[in-house]
């Protein structure tokens, strides 16, 4: 097209302009400093008594990490986001230290899945259907869909088992009564594992491999966890363990051997000792102690339970046709992230397993009035320094709301569970500079540390 001559310069002009600023943008500016002033969403509500029995709920909801949506739903804000992408990140690198491949499935899977394990009538089913009046379900869990895929990859070769797969997606049950937000949801965050072996020896390997890292997962998470004889229910097979968090509001009730370290689910318990308040362990007839848990995680030994029903066979080494023996095994992550939150934290104050803190430190230079321009620019020196650290890249946060006193911001990065504050005080005027630093979770004193001690200290800090 051809342009009035005028115009076209004046076009040419405002191109070169544009070019100049993507160049500027491109070239050297620092990305912009992540500032409390501009993330903070909304005040904190207070809502007295109402979550009261459940303190990470309140928790959560009083300092911008969850904010309600509908029953047994809620929004993740950036703080719980990053807690929960945190937590997906931990669970992917376990997974795939052990051979697990990740894949995602379609969260609408067709009835007629269902249908052939005879699962169709479970109660807690979303179920819906599209224009041309098919049915589907929303997906709680997904052996059905994914024993199907299999079946039609063909008969697998013996050398190529076994196969682990698992994903990390929105799952959905229609709970009688959604409660205690991420604890009983209608839609959570699930890590869904499959496992396809060639006999029983070598899937109950599986197995204990697999229940092993989950051991190394509530480990690395620094959570006290019990690890029970499940029962199967829905779910099937014959062999299956709960990873449970003892807790107070927990719904499931377990008991477990001081002596042996046996544990069990009370559903495996005859009714007969649970009633009379005297149950003996099944392994070395100590008395078994009661308690209340939170269910973390579920594995469950298969058999050929849906591969008989998909028809999943592998070719042996005497080219036989053999049925595959599977496995599944779950995490509930959205559910790990409060009931971690649940057990370590106190009524007042989050306490994160320390990986999932959504950041790991807060900077917070002195309140407005002497010396502000200076306390900023130390703040901001110190951000950068610390940002430059390889496990602190976009780990550090600046309280900047210099308006508020120190201890009110103080106060604020203790409760929303900050494992590292920075105080940029008048100690940094002098030389050496010394930095304020607290560390709540390990002692309620603060020190005080030069830049090179401080950045020594902060350098080791595991991130992920
Ligand atoms: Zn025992």
């Amino acid at each position: 097209m051809a342009l009035p001559s005028g115009q076209r310069i004046s076009l040419l002009r405002l191109f070169n302009r544009i070019i100049k600023n993507d160049i500027r943008c491109c070239s050297g500016r620092a990305p912009v400093r992540k500032c409390l002033s501009k993330m903070s969403l909304y005040p904190p509500t207070k809502q007295k008594g109402e979550f009261s029995n459940c303190k990470s709920q309140s928790l959560f909801l009083y300092n911008d990490i969850l904010f309600p949506c509908h029953s047994g739903a809620y929004n993740y804000l950036p703080l719980g986001l990053r807690a929960l992408e945190k937590l997906t990140r931990l669970i992917d690198e376990e997974m795939q230290n052990i051979g697990a491949q990740k894949i995602a499935m379609p969260s609408m899977i067709k009835a007629s899945l269902w249908k052939r394990t005879g699962r169709w009538d479970t109660p807690e089913l979303f179920k819906l259907k599209d224009r041309h009046s098919k049915e589907y379900c929303l997906g709680p869990t997904h052996e059905e869909l994914i024993t199907d895929m299999v079946s039609q990859f063909g008969m697998i070769p013996y050398k190529r088992l076994p196969i682990m797969l698992y994903q990390i997606t929105t799952k959905f049950r229609d709970e009688m009564h959604p409660k205690y937000a991420l604890l009983r949801g209608r839609e959570f965050q699930m890590k869904d594992m499959y496992t396809f072996d060639t006999d029983e020896v070598t899937a109950k390997e599986t197995y204990e491999r697999i229940c092993d890292t989950y051991c190394k997962i509530f480990n690395r998470l620094e959570l006290n966890f019990k690890k029970v004889a499940g029962a199967t229910g829905n779910i099937g097979g014959t062999l299956s363990h709960e990873f449970q968090l003892p807790s107070d509001i927990g719904e499931d009730t377990i008991y477990t051997c001081n002596q042996c370290g046996f544990g069990s689910n009370v559903e495996l318990i005859d009714p007969i000792e649970v009633e009379s308040n005297n149950v003996s362990c099944p392994k070395c007839k100590s008395e078994m102690e009661k308690s209340s848990g939170i269910e973390v995680g579920h594995a469950f030994y298969l058999g050929t339970k849906y591969s008989s029903v998909f028809n999943v066979y592998y070719g042996s080494r005497y080219n036989e046709k053999i049925l595959t023996e599977m496995g599944c095994y779950g995490l509930g992550v959205s559910r790990i992230l409060q009931a971690g939150v649940e057990v370590l934290s106190t009524d007042k104050y989050i306490r994160w397993p320390t990986l999932l803190a959504p950041y790991q430190v807060c900077i917070i230079p002195q309140m407005q009035g002497y010396a502000s321009e200076e306390f900023l620019e130390i703040s901001n020196d110190l951000y950068d320094r610390l940002s430059g650290l390889p496990n602190l890249k976009n780990e550090v946060v600046i309280d900047d709301r210099i308006t508020m006193t120190v201890g009110k911001r103080i106060y604020q990065a203790d409760t929303q569970g900050y494992p590292n504050i920075v105080v940029v005080g008048s100690k940094t005027l002098k030389e050496p500079r010394m930095y304020e630093i607290k560390t709540p979770k390990i002692s309620s004193d603060s020190e005080y540390l030069t830049l090179d001690q401080l950045i020594d200290r902060l350098s080791i800090i595991e991130t992920i």
